[in-house]
Formats: C-alpha cells, structure tokens, sequence
C-alpha cells in the first residue's frame, strides 16, 4: 500500500498516453528541425512549454526544461551567483529548504557568499520577522519553497516574493510540492519544479525565468546551445510531453481532487486522534497541502512501526544512516528533534481511496498501541 506521493507520484495514465508516440514513431531531434521528423518535436516540445506555462498564470518569463527541480535549484543558485552584482554577497534561504537548494546555498559559502538559512516557527512555516529582517541591499536572491516535502506546509511565499519585490531583491521559489496541487498565484522571479511530483515521468523538470532576467543568470551546462543557451543539451522530447501531459491533467482536477484528498487526509488524522488523544499534527495551525499528514505518536519509534508493517509505503520523521539515527533537519529548525524518530510521513495521492486510507489507518493505530502496551507506555506520564 503506497502513502509516499511526497517522495513521488506514479506516472498519470493520460501522461502514458500523450508520451507514448514519443518513444516509437515520433522521435525526432528538436534542434534539428530542418525535416519533418524535427519540427514534429520542436512542435511537441513548444506545445508542452505552452502547458506548462499554464501552471503560473499571468507569468510572462520564460520556461527552461531540465532534468529536474535539482537541477532547476542549482541553475538559479550558481547561475545567479556567477554574475552577480559587486556588493550583492548575501543568500538567504529558509533553513527547511530541500538539500538541492540548501546544499547548493552552502556550495556557495566556498565561493565566497553569505548563507543566511532563515529560521521557521514551531509549526514550520517561515519566520517573516526573521525573514524581514535580513532583506539588506547585500542580498542577491531569497529563496523559499512554496510547501515543504516533510511537513507538506505551504510557506508564505506571497509575502516573501513581495517584501523581495519591494526591495529590488531577486526571489525564487521551490515549487516542487505546490505545482499542480494549489494554485500558483503569486508571481515569483524564478520557479522549480519536477514532473515526478505532479504524475508525470522522472528525470524533467523546469526553472522559470522572469522576464528579463535571462541574462542574470551563468550558463552551467555549456554545449551546443539549446533553451535559449541556458541549458544545452537535446530536449528530452517525450518527457516535457509528458511534463505537458501532467500540468493538463493536474490543473483539470486540482480543486476537486485537493478537497477529495483533504477529507481522506481529516479523516484519517479524526482516527489517528480518536485512537491517541496526544497525538500531535506536525504543521498545525498552519495551512498544509491537503494530501499531507506528518504526526508524532508519542512513546512510539516509527522505525519499529515501519518495521512490523512492511506491506505499507510511508516516510519517517529521521533517517537511519551508518553513524546512527539522523534527525531531518526540517524536524531540527521546528524545535522537533527529540521527537523526529516518532514522527511519520503519510501522503494521499490520485489512486488513494478513503477504503485505503482507513485501512492504514486500522494498520497504524493497532501497531502502534501494541508497540506502545510492549513499552508499558502510558500517555498520563508524558
Ligand atoms: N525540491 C523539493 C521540495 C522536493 O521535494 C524534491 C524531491 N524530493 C526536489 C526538490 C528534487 O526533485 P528531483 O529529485 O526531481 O530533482
């Protein structure tokens, strides 16, 4: 049973479809579009620019394929500290942010920059005092993800993209969760993102550029100079159809299935609660992404619960790694940390039925008070 739709999604059946002449027929290099065969992929491709763009209304930029939202993060993080301007030495990053960008912000300590990871409050969500506070005219860019990949809370992004705009300083945003989810509505001046996350194939994602910004940003992958010279290399063509493919199907039902995925969501936390009144909704009172539960059972190690129920597909609040246990450091900037290893990961996804949801529910809540009964835990004492 699969509750892991934050790690990654399967791919939509309709993203099978579109995709598919792609991989037989349809093969042609994009670049090379002095025949038939090409300009039928340049086509494709420009088609799924087109859809993709749909994604952020009213965004006039530009739409730039790559492997990933990886590679998307590390594009605008290198690209923009290559060419930065004298005197703008300052990252600032929210310390929950996914490695791709807090480890590429760290990168770039070495290169001389600042690194500010910003603090976030209890509930996870950005300090915005915090935030405020350090937007001086030393700052080349703020990045803050629009929801986040533990905790599925969605980050004030309207607020942080706008105290940056006020400010002249550049703001992107992580939108690897949030994109085909919730609605894109505010405007940011650089935006990442993965198919995966949202139904559609591995290995393609997009940054979006703001309008006029291209040039602000360091080649890093150099070549034949495909995507406007920003990211050479051959489109990968069935995987934007595929790309393309997904942001139709997302945006067609996004609302709907968000409500659908909220009530499976509430219903099942109801249980969990029902079963452990001092069960604790990581995120809470923050607004989440609906198809997101992170809790913590208190007095039970979710590497034991995972342990006894090998059949279901969660995520924990920690890792194992070779030196022992490693604390997320999402769980570590909300103050978490003693609590990461009883915390866990469920996420709804577009096959999840409520029948689903309730039967992890039953598998959770009995093993989890049979750990807790072998433990001779008792709630009172905590
Ligand atoms: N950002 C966020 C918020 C993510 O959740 C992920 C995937 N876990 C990534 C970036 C990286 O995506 P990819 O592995 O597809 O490059």
């Amino acid at each position: 049973m699969y509750f892991d739709y934050l790690a990654t999604t399967p791919p939509d059946p309709r993203v099978l479809d579109a995709m598919r002449p792609y991989w037989e027929g349809r093969f042609g290099n994009p670049h090379a579009d002095a025949h038939i065969y090409g300009l039928d992929a340049k086509e494709a491709v420009e088609e799924a620019r087109a859809k993709l763009a749909r994604l952020l209304p009213g965004a006039r930029g530009e739409w730039t394929f790559t492997s990933g939202a990886t590679e998307a993060n590390n594009l605008v993080l290198k690209g923009l500290a290559d060419l930065a301007p004298a005197g703008r030495t300052r990252i600032l990053v929210s310390a929950i942010e996914h490695p791709s960008v807090l480890e590429t912000a760290r990168f770039l300590r070495g290169r001389g920059f600042t690194v500010d990871e910003l603090p976030v409050n209890n509930d996870g969500a950005l300090d915005v005092d915090a935030f405020t506070s350090r937007l001086g005219e030393d700052v080349l860019l703020a990045s803050v993800m629009w929801a986040n990949n533990e905790t599925g809370v969605i980050q004030p992004v309207e607020a942080a993209a706008r105290l940056c705009r006020e400010r002249g300083i550049l703001f992107h945003t992580d939108a690897t969760q949030a994109a085909g989810k919730i609605p894109l509505e505010t405007v940011p001046d650089f935006l990442s993102l993965s198919a995966h996350k949202l139904y559609g194939p591995k290995g393609i994602g997009a940054l979006y550029v703001g309008p006029g910004l291209r040039s602000r940003l360091g080649v890093q992958i150099h070549g034949g100079g495909q995507q406007d010279g920003l990211r050479s290399g051959t489109v990968a063509v069935p995987l934007t159809v595929g790309l393309g493919a997904a942001v139709d199907a997302a945006l067609a039902g996004m609302t709907e299935e968000a409500r659908r995925l909220q009530d499976i969501r509430n219903r099942f936390e109801e249980g969990l609660r029902a079963s452990f009144p001092d069960l604790r909704v990581n995120g809470e009172p923050s607004p989440r992404l609906s198809h997101v539960s992170h809790f913590q059972i208190p007095g039970v190690p979710m590497a034991d619960l995972m342990a006894a129920l090998p059949e279901i597909a969660v995520a924990r609040g920690s890792a194992c790694s070779t030196g022992g246990e490693e604390i997320s450091h999402v769980m570590a900037a909300m103050r978490m940390e003693f609590f990461a290893h009883e915390c866990l990961r469920v996420s709804f996804g577009r096959p999840t039925t409520q029948a689903d949801a309730e039967a992890l529910l039953a598998s959770v809540a009995e093993t989890a008070a049979a750990i807790r009964d072998q433990a001779g835990f008792s709630a009172q004492k905590k």
